[in-house]
């Protein structure tokens, strides 16, 4: 019988083994990518005795269409009570009240980690020469820094007032036509990221954890950012883990904290991405950052992400492009990022055998090079399948 998934005694869960999952099917080329991406959880799970019961929760423009509200509370009560969820790409609506669906989800759920393994399987075009060496799991920072922060439009009067303010408080000299943005960034939420970002180093026995910042610049916030997780190391990790000071880079059998500058670290993870391996970034560092890193191993189209709150338990796992919208309903989109957010899903619930198995499922199509159309143009002898039939190939290789 289908059961809810539970937090056990010291943050784990308890996985049935016929869990309710709701999900969200996503706007525009949701509705080619989820039915691709469900027949394929469910052919992995049904190797190991378990079964998905899904629960379908509404979000985006589909949710507008039908019930006059973009996120209804009762998606967000489904995501809250069932603690694990996955979902489609969502139309952001332009105009109004909710500046993104995802940013929302994220914030009021606490989703605190977005998760976003990049890494490469052979065969998939690419266009860097060693795609292989890019072996890296960017913990972005999810509900701070720019995206909870404020902005004042230029030629308003909270913008003149701002800048009135500034001046008369603070000394600082304000262009009378700015605009102006405010990010916060704290000690919670920089060390909550970067202690998940270190346990997980452990946990999967990862060499280093960089700490990727524009500390130069902003030396309070994303500086600070750089000190607190320092001091993490110290406080919280000292008998696995040594900061790049503390050991003039050489770790011994320790995990290497280390840090960079962002601006640096978009070159380096292209000329020498064998130096990285976890990464702990600010929110819109890790923003640039999963996009130029998934760039190099197939794209978007291929890209998962998961958000999670590892002290509540929650965890809603997502395709990282957007609805495609001129591909809609053609049958004709990747649904690997779904799928792939899906091996991240089951990874998280403790699936990992049918996780591996979809994985290998996914490499021996490419192997066969029976791929959906945005490999196939990049592709030599490709054969080019539908959405619906990648998806049914993928089953057919678990
Ligand atoms: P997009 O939907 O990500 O599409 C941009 C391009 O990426 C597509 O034209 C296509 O490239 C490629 N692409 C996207 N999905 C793919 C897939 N499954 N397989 C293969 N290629 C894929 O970005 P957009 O057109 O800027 O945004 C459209 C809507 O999505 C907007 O409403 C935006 O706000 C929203 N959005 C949602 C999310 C989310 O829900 N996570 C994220 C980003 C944007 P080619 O044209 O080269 O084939």
């Amino acid at each position: 019988m289908a059961e809810k998934i539970t937090l056990g005694a010291g943050g784990a869960l308890n996985v049935p083994d016929e869990p309710v999952i709701p999900f969200v099917r996503g706007d525009g080329t949701g509705i080619d990518i989820w039915p691709a991406s469900q027949i394929v959880f469910d052919a992995a799970a049904a190797k190991y005795g378990k079964k998905i019961e899904w629960k379908e929760v509404l979000a985006g423009e589909t949710a507008f269409n039908q019930t006059g509200n973009w996120l209804p509370d009762e998606t967000i009560d489904a995501f809250r009570d069932h603690l694990i969820g996955i979902k489609g790409p969502l139309t952001t609506p332009v105009g109004g009240g909710i500046r993104s669906l995802n940013v929302a989800i994220r914030q009021i759920l606490d989703l605190y980690v977005c998760l976003r393994p990049v890494r490469y399987f052979p065969g998939v075009p690419s266009p860097v020469k060693n795609p292989e060496k890019v072996d890296m799991v960017i913990f972005r920072e999810n509900t701070e820094d720019i995206y909870a922060g404020l902005e004042v439009q230029e030629g308003t009067p909270e913008a003149e007032r701002l800048i009135k303010i500034l001046k008369e408080e603070f000394g600082w000299d304000i262009r009378a036509d700015s605009g102006i943005g405010i990010k916060p960034i704290s000690i919670t939420g920089s060390k909550r990221l970067i202690r998940a970002a270190i346990q997980y180093a452990i946990d999967h026995g990862r060499k280093s954890v960089t700490l990727v910042h524009k500390g130069n610049i902003q030396k309070f916030t994303e500086g600070a950012f750089r000190e607190w997780g320092y001091d993490l190391v110290k406080e919280e990790f000292a008998d696995v883990a040594v900061g790049w000071d503390d050991c003039g880079g050489k770790p011994g059998d320790k995990i290497l904290v280390k840090d960079n500058i962002a601006d640096i670290t978009l070159q380096q993870v292209l000329t020498r991405p064998e130096d990285f391996d976890v990464i702990a970034t600010t929110n819109l560092n890790g923003d640039y950052l999963s996009d130029a890193l998934a760039a190099q191993v197939g794209g978007i189209g291929i890209a998962p992400g998961g958000n999670i709150n590892y002290v509540t338990g929650h965890g809603v796992f997502e395709a990282t492009h957007g609805t495609a919208p001129k591909y809609a309903g053609q049958d004709k989109v990747n649904p690997s990022s779904v799928i792939l957010s899906g091996v991240m899903m089951f990874d998280h619930l403790g699936w990992h055998e049918a996780a591996r198995d979809i994985e290998r499922a996914i490499e021996a199509c490419i192997a066969d090079r029976v791929v959906t159309y945005d490999f196939a143009r990049l592709m030599e002898k490709a054969t080019e399948v539908k959405c619906s039939e990648f998806g049914q190939a993928i089953v057919d290789r678990l």
